[in-house]
């Protein structure tokens, strides 16, 4: 999962957009001077031409630390030095008045098209990334989460790994809304998921499931694992300060429900277990998780939370 804010995604998009103009354009200003002869632009080759270019400038910009670590991004480097080795030689080739061999053009259109590939897989998923977030919390909303899911069902079925989801569900978070209001809660459910998310492996996901629950996938992690990192994220969310004003700060506990994917037993059916398992973690007293087992009562739609009368630490 890409952690990157919703703001610094936008920016980051509109950015790559004009860096794909720029090098579309370089791209065309170089088959110009290799076809017409003419005077080539000594930063076309330079050892460092692809730093040098628009493109480049962008590239090796300031990025955020989790674009530069991001498999996609990183890919686009080596395509893109190669591409500006290969237009180099063309270029020098012709200004040499030298016939750069079909072989050589060849080389170069083609690295130019692996490096097309990588860009635009970069901005597609960039792309998917912001479309797929709730608005608020900058979670993942539900709209692929299903998918999702079933992709990772896909594996467990094959036998080739085990997973888990949790649903979480925050304690008695209408009291933090009443007494401090809804824009307060609000924050808390960002600097939440901002935590969980800095918390995760890159690989596991965050949904917002419904307005104060959340759907977390943990793909090649059996329930030993998932149990003891959601053990660390609770610890680590009921000590997370949400501070209203000078002398008021709001701390939240939650619960969690957890189960693994079975590959017999439908997404729908494993998110109702994890959530029947919620409901016995909230039963139980909250602030706490619980696996589901096959003696829990299943949850029916609509169900409440049970009223206990344990109060969340406010
Ligand atoms: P429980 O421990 O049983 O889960 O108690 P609860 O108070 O959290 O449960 P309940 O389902 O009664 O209330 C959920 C509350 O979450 C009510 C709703 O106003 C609040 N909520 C849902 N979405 C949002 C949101 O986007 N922002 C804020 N501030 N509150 C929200
Ligand atoms: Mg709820
Ligand atoms: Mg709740």
């Amino acid at each position: 999962m890409l952690n990157i804010g919703k703001q610094e995604l936008q920016t980051t998009l509109q950015q790559l957009d004009q860096a794909i103009y720029n090098h579309e354009q370089w791209s065309k200003d170089l088959t110009r001077s290799i076809i017409c002869r003419l005077p080539y632009d000594n930063r076309d080759i330079a050892d460092d031409a692809h730093h040098q270019c628009r493109f480049g400038q962008w590239y090796y910009g300031t990025r955020p630390q989790a674009l530069r670590d991001h498999p996609a991004f990183v890919a686009i480097e080596t395509e893109h030095r190669h591409m500006h080795q290969l237009g180099a030689q063309l270029l020098l080739a012709a200004a040499n008045e030298a016939l750069g061999s079909p072989r050589d053009y060849d080389s170069f259109t083609n690295a130019a098209d692996r490096l097309h590939l990588e860009i635009y897989s970069l901005k597609k998923e960039l792309e998917e990334l912001l479309n797929n977030r709730d608005a608020l919390t900058g979670a993942e909303n539900r709209t692929s989460m299903l998918t999702r899911l079933r992709e990772l069902r896909e594996l467990v079925k094959r036998g080739i790994q085990e997973c888990s989801i949790v649903i979480m569900d925050l304690d008695h978070f209408k009291t933090v809304n009443d007494t401090y209001g809804h824009p307060a809660g609000d924050q808390v459910l960002v600097a939440w998921v901002s935590y969980i998310k800095q918390h995760l492996r890159p690989y596991d996901r965050v949904y917002r499931y419904g307005g104060e629950e959340f759907l977390l996938s943990f793909p090649s992690t059996n329930l030993q694992t998932v149990q003891d990192i959601i053990e660390r994220i609770r610890k680590g969310l009921s000590a997370v300060a949400i501070g209203v004003d000078e002398t008021r700060a709001i701390m939240v506990t939650a619960s969690f429900g957890i189960t693994i994917l079975e590959p017999s037993v439908s997404v729908e059916e494993s998110i109702n277990r994890a959530d029947s398992a919620l409901y016995a973690a909230k039963k139980a007293g909250r602030n706490r998780g619980c696996i589901w087992d096959p003696t829990m009562t299943p949850i029916q739609d609509g169900g409440d939370a049970p009223q206990d009368t344990i109060a969340g630490e406010i």
